[in-house]
């Protein structure tokens, strides 16, 4: 609904547990937004983060804003792309319409910070799910599976997979996980960090690197905008998996068990499917849902 004290009305009862599977129709802003769930606090377990924020009808959600297809700035400042819309599908089923999200640049290194610290409630931000994070973040998801792949300019030939990076100068950024899998594997490479990927690019183009590494649909975002100076390597051929989870403050077990529900629900009645295909699988091929992780 666009009417955000209509959202306060909290007109439904008793949706239960199954708030997030039941999604009233109610479509936030438009058309092709995500649909609101009418909730009622009291469909959430008392205390609860949930409970929290419907009761608020406000969350602050971080994610990328320089990064084609999945979180990048639009002319007002507003991030779109795919976790942007994931983020709206979980805020959605707590009863809160896009309108009531506030987003936050989260860079690579900041994410864990910005969750422990409370800055913000969610991160949705190309966030691969791994057990060096999960010591002091939780996982819910994942909702899709990318993988760590090479990118080079229009005219390079020498750089053909990542058994050529020896003396080479490796653009990624601080503090992701391609940036620790040079460090590992490619200890020959001459890594640089940069706080983000735009700049990694821009590096790139400049001529200051030879390479950017991090995952495949992350690089083809930046080449499907700069099709006449960027190429992926090998077709963009991939060398590790990373699946991409939504962060949350450790141990909140309800809250990562309410938005992995929220996921599912998303898979079976085609929200998912439709947030990838208005944002990301505009350049991309539409994936399966991968299967969430409830460790
Ligand atoms: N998915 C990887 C990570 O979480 C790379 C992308 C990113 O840095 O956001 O570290």
């Amino acid at each position: 609904m666009t009417n955000p004290l209509n959202r306060r009305l909290f007109l439904s009862a008793s949706l239960g547990t199954a708030a997030a599977a039941t999604l009233a129709a109610c479509g936030g802003g438009g058309g092709d937004e995500p649909e609101v769930a009418e909730v009622d606090t009291a469909d959430f377990p008392e205390g609860s983060t949930m409970a929290a924020l419907a009761e608020a009808g406000a969350i602050t959600i971080g994610t990328k804003f320089d990064q084609p297809l999945f979180g990048q700035a639009g002319p007002d400042g507003t991030p779109v792309g795919f976790d942007v819309e994931i983020g709206k599908i979980v805020a959605g089923a707590l009863g809160i319409s896009p309108d009531n999200i506030t987003w936050t640049e989260t860079v690579s290194a900041n994410r864990e910070p910005f969750i422990e610290n409370g800055q913000v409630d969610l991160v949705v931000a190309t966030y691969t799910i791994n057990d060096t994070r999960k010591e002091v973040i939780d996982f819910a998801g994942p909702y899709y599976v990318a993988g760590q792949a090479l990118m080079v300019l229009i005219d390079n030939e020498d750089i053909t997979g990542e058994d050529s990076l020896a003396g080479k100068k490796v653009a990624s950024v601080e503090g992701s996980t391609p940036a620790q899998y040079i460090l590992d594997n490619h200890p020959d490479a001459e890594l640089q960090t940069f706080d983000t990927y735009s700049n990694c690019v821009t590096a790139l183009i400049n001529g200051q690197v030879d390479v950017v590494t991090t995952d495949n649909v992350i690089l083809a975002g930046f080449v499907a905008a700069d099709e006449e100076n960027l190429k992926l390597v090998g077709d963009g051929e991939t060398f590790t998996e990373e699946p991409y989870g939504i962060g949350l403050a450790k141990g909140d077990d309800d809250f990562r068990t309410f938005i992995n529900d929220t996921l599912e629900a998303a898979y079976e009645d085609g929200a998912w499917a439709e947030a990838w295909e208005a944002t990301a699988g505009t350049v991309l091929p539409t994936p399966e849902p991968p299967a969430v992780d409830r460790y």
